[in-house]
């Protein structure tokens, strides 16, 4: 089953928004695999970014994924990795629809709350980043023909 890596940003977290946003992925019907709230250092943040590293926002970036701690989570479902971009909405809350939680939540680009894998590959990377220890394997025993 598809999975991916979702960070809550310093900004969501600090402006109250883990719940409302863990809320909008499991009321989707997606499932919680991995959860942690962490702060991490500049040079995993620089990891984690890499590919931005030649962008001229990447140190202001890592900044800001170092100035607090962060919520880490793994979501999966059937084609969690877009999906989970619709529901995120565009990088630049300027362009976000209202309904997505940039949209709904936030103006800068540099404060835009929340990351999510844009593909498979890049989820797969990411999860191996900020879960080495691995993720919870469950499923829902509500269906179970056994009760
Ligand atoms: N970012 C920024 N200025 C820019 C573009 C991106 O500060 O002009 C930040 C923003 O926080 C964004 C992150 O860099 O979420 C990663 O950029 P990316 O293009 O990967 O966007 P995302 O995948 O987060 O939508
Ligand atoms: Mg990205």
């Amino acid at each position: 089953m598809e999975q991916t890596f979702v960070m809550i940003k310093p900004d969501g977290v600090q402006r109250g928004l883990v719940g409302e946003i863990i809320c909008r992925f499991e009321k989707k019907g997606f499932t919680l695999k991995g959860l942690k709230l962490q702060s991490v250092e500049r040079a995993f943040a620089e990891k984690h970014y890499a590919d931005l590293s030649s962008k001229p926002f990447f140190n202001g970036l890592v900044e800001y994924i170092i100035s607090g701690p962060v919520v880490a989570m793994v979501w999966e479902g059937k084609n969690v990795v877009t999906t989970g971009r619709k529901i995120i909405g565009a990088t630049n809350p300027s362009d976000s629809a209202p309904g997505t939680i940039r949209g709904d939540f936030a103006v800068e680009i540099g404060r835009n709350v929340i990351h999510g894998s844009d593909a498979v590959e890049s989820a797969r990377k990411e999860i191996a980043l900020w879960f080495p220890e691995g993720v919870a394997e469950w499923q829902s025993s509500l269906h179970s023909v056994d009760l």
